[in-house]
């Protein structure tokens, strides 16, 4: 029997990561392009379709290639591989992008939230791939989340599930993009985080990052300061942990679940931020699990994304 291979592809808003992999999560070839967002979408099916052929011509003669998966930015409509409006994709209100990628390549194409695919991908090749109940958390410029329920992703009715960014823990805080107030994301979304720590940083002329602009800092920087003893970074750093850990310890009482990992670009910042989340989800659980609680990193960087888009198309098959 030869093997059976899948197509992941990652969408962003800047670049398309995508790969040829097998069930167990073996990279075969994998290719990073520009995204080239304002060309529209079509430029962009048209550079997908182009990928797609190169992965066809590799897994010729190699395996049996089963079929495509994205993760896509934006609302999803999953059953009809739709993408609404992704904030980083101007010009896509409503694409589908699905069937387009099916007509042009005649194979099976399944479309996921980029939240939900690194999730999934996390679940089966990564981090969380021995638990049944898991929760990505990915901190970047946007706080999203993918939910691992008995083994199958959640996605709620309408495709929303795990917007965790968007879940407020102050009705009067700072406004958020998405038109409410004091949601996560407001605080520890990388330009919100950024702007925050500007502001901070104006009243500790001690730390060495006083004289960065809002403009100028950034997550790694924050985190590198810390890590070399500026107690403000670590300050800035592990408040936006404990904010994002008041988020969780919420989830955790009404899901129970305990193996909780933490991806994106602001996972870099490490302990202090780490240590915030630790400490606030080991005050604002229910009792018992108190003292319980860890967050962990996530395991697959940036491959999260295009692997777990392949996790549909094997589970489809078997
Ligand atoms: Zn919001």
């Amino acid at each position: 029997m030869s093997t059976e291979l899948a197509i992941g592809i990652d969408l962003g808003g800047t670049a398309v990561k995508a790969c040829l992999a097998t069930a167990s999560g073996v990279i075969l070839q994998e290719i990073q392009q520009p995204t080239r967002a304002s060309g529209g979408p079509e430029q962009v099916i048209t550079l997908l379709t182009s990928m797609i052929a190169t992965f066809e011509e590799t897994a010729r003669g190699t395996g049996d290639l089963r079929g495509i998966g994205v993760g896509a930015p934006g609302s999803i409509v999953h059953e009809e591989g739709r993408v609404i409006s992704p904030p980083n994709l101007p010009d896509w209100h409503d694409v589908p992008l699905g069937p387009a990628l099916q007509e042009k390549s005649g194979m099976i194409v399944f479309v996921e939230n980029d939240a939900n695919a690194a999730a999934l991908g996390e679940a089966h090749f990564g981090a969380s791939k021995d638990a049944p109940n898991s929760m990505l958390v990915t901190i970047g410029t946007g706080v999203g989340s993918g939910i691992i329920l008995d083994r199958k992703l959640w996605r709620g009715e309408h495709g929303f599930a795990g917007e965790i960014g968007h879940v407020s823990i102050d009705a009067e805080g700072p406004a958020c993009n998405c038109g409410s107030r004091g949601c996560l994301e407001a605080y520890v979304g990388a330009a919100y985080l950024t702007e925050r720590a500007a502001a901070f940083l104006r009243h500790h002329p001690e730390s060495p990052l006083t004289a960065y602009s809002k403009d100028e800092l950034t997550p790694k920087i924050l985190a590198d300061s810390a890590r070399n003893g500026d107690r403000a970074s670590y300050e800035i750093l592990y408040e936006a942990g404990l904010k994002t850990g008041l988020v969780l310890a919420g989830i955790v009482n009404i899901l129970d679940i305990t193996t909780i990992l933490i991806g994106g670009g602001i996972a870099a910042a490490g302990k202090p931020l780490f240590d915030g989340i630790d400490t606030s989800l080991n005050t604002y659980v229910i009792a018992p699990l108190r003292g319980k609680l860890s967050a962990q990193p996530a395991r697959l960087g940036n491959k999260a994304g295009m692997l777990g888009a392949t996790v549909p198309v094997f589970s489809q098959h078997t």
